[in-house]
């Protein structure tokens, strides 16, 4: 197995770590809803995408009938 040839000091090793932090993410507008969403993703509150529905919400589901 390989070993390292060197101990990496905690200055070294931070200073290897200091651009690994994460990056904040770019929500963007929804053209239908106006909720935050992920760019070039369907919009999680609405379920639209490019104006149009592609993911059809089940808000007005009857379950009195045959519920059992
Ligand atoms: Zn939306």
């Amino acid at each position: 197995m390989a070993v390292p040839q060197n101990k990496v000091t905690k200055s070294k090793r931070n200073m290897r770590r200091a651009h690994d932090a994460l990056v904040a993410s770019n929500p963007a507008e929804c053209s239908n809803c106006g909720e935050l969403k992920r760019p070039h993703h369907v919009c999680s509150a609405c379920g639209h995408y490019d104006a149009r529905e592609v993911i059809a919400k089940v808000e007005d589901t009857d379950m009195d009938e045959d519920a059992a």
